[in-house]
């Protein structure tokens, strides 16, 4: 299909219920809708679906707005459905005058309305009325475009009830509305909801809609195999913006998840996405979540910024961190861009920073750290007098160099380089790196004597020289 052939604009739709936060299941589900309309050059709408009044809650609304808006995902159109009351209840008249619906005095369960409305409703009340569609009884066929033709036989679901009242529409009748209302085309929605087809198509076809295109979308799971959960790496996607994830390799790695363009590549913008993305391409086993995944692709993405925005936005998990506080340390702009290519070579996301801030990793950049001399040796046939001399010889070159060779790595390494190189460069510059930081790990001594600066690291080498005497 291509925009010329296809006559009728693609409308889909996004449409969470305010029932709890916004998770990665939900951003997929909005990603796809909002891909495969874009492509088309159609629209694409939110409905936020808060019939069900008890559960549904402001702040999971706003949850939802804030997810959807820090990864960017513009919607052509908004609904609610709490201020569609009045449209549903117009239908709701009108199937009853055209006896496609009745209402029903009965002794109705709190099970009938429960297993009537959003599967997972809970506290309907016992009521003494409801309005229950009359099932024309047949076996109805619809196409999905994942799973293919796909053919139920109605009969088993009875009149089935389709309003607690003309007032108050249940889910699978507010959504059939609201697809008809929207000019919906294309339904494509967690495959939790694929039960809930036969009736909503029943419902359409007594509206006298048009059958709107379905996909019902496999489960997302985790690596082992299981439905993915919050203790299984689930998370709201507020929460992987507050970790400081990058809104795009979120949505690279989301799109990918069930969904591949059939070729190697794995990183694609946006605008690519939208020019490659297909719904008919989207497998039909549950797509597996790897967390692994998705922080190698931000640090991929994160390689990719400009290093003075990274230093900004790196910031605030230095600040965030509890020894931090605690110490009551503080970190300069210049500072901060010294330390991108440390940080690009140790994180994948920005919140592993707090994480290593408070596992004393980056103590070093705060003050002089404390050490074992013995540590300082390269190795036992150098000893502490080579590695004294080591030390002298490498102060005198730097003491003798301007301010300007310390403001990159390069320049640093040109100075002390060649004299590393003609007595062993792990014996020179192994201490050096030692008395910089105290660690067995650290950046080489060129970065990080441009991190502390001249001053700063000549007085460091001179404090592991003392400690040798
Ligand atoms: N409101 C439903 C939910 O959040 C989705 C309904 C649909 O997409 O048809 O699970």
């Amino acid at each position: 299909m291509n925009k010329s052939e296809n006559h009728k604009p693609i409308v889909t739709r996004f449409a969470p219920s305010p029932t709890g936060n916004l998770h990665i299941g939900g951003f997929r589900t909005a990603l796809f809708n909002y891909l495969y309309a874009k492509h088309f050059g159609g629209k694409v709408v939110l409905r936020i679906e808060d019939t069900d009044r008890e559960r549904s809650k402001p702040e999971y609304e706003k949850n939802i707005h804030e997810g959807l808006e820090w990864l960017g995902l513009k919607f052509d159109e908004t609904y609610k459905q709490s201020e569609r009351s009045a449209i549903y209840s117009q239908y709701v008249s009108k199937l009853i005058a055209e006896d496609k619906a009745y209402v029903s005095k009965e002794e109705i369960t709190a099970e009938d309305i429960a297993e009537a409305a959003d599967p997972k409703a809970k506290g309907a009340k016992k009521r003494s009325e409801v309005i229950r569609f009359r099932n024309p009884n047949k076996v109805i066929n619809f196409y999905d475009i994942i799973r293919g033709e796909i053919s139920v036989d109605t009969t088993e679901l009875g009149d089935f009830v389709i309003a607690k009242g003309i007032d108050e529409p249940l889910y699978n009748f507010a959504v059939v509305v609201d697809e008809f209302e929207m000019g919906i085309t294309h339904v494509i929605r967690g495959d939790d909801h694929i039960a809930n087809t036969p009736r909503q198509i029943l419902i359409g076809a007594a509206l006298g809609a048009h059958m709107p295109i379905y996909a019902h979308l496999p489960l997302i799971l985790a690596p082992d195999k299981s439905k993915l959960s919050k203790r299984k790496g689930a998370r709201s996607l507020t929460e992987y913006r507050d970790d400081g994830y990058l809104p795009e390799a979120l949505t690279n790695f989301m799109a990918m998840l069930g969904w591949n363009p059939g070729t190697e590549e794995e990183f694609f913008s946006r605008d690519e996405l939208i020019k490659r993305f297909d719904v008919a391409q989207v497998q039909k086993a549950g797509a597996v979540y790897n967390e692994e995944k998705l922080r190698w692709v931000n640090r991929e993405y994160l390689k990719r910024k400009p290093h003075v925005e990274i230093a900004t936005a790196a910031r605030p998990f230095f600040e965030r961190s509890a020894e931090f506080q605690k110490n009551g340390w503080s970190i300069s702009d210049g500072h901060m861009m010294k330390l991108v290519p440390v940080l690009l070579d140790r994180i994948n996301v920005y919140t592993d920073i707090t994480k290593m801030v408070d596992d004393h990793e980056f103590d070093y950049l705060f003050g002089q750290p404390e050490y074992d001399p013995k540590d300082m040796i390269w190795r036992d046939e150098t000893g502490p007098e080579r590695t004294k001399e080591f030390f002298e010889k490498v102060l005198e070159i730097l003491e003798a160099a301007p301010e300007e060779s310390f403001k990159d790595s390069e320049s640093v390494k040109s100075l002390i380089w060649a004299y590393a190189t003609d007595m062993g460069r792990g014996a020179v510059l192994w201490p050096i790196r030692f008395a910089l930081t105290g660690k067995m790990k650290s950046p080489d001594p060129f970065t990080l004597l441009t991190i502390l600066g001249k001053k700063e690291g000549i007085k460091r080498l001179k404090h592991a020289h003392k400690l040798l005497a």
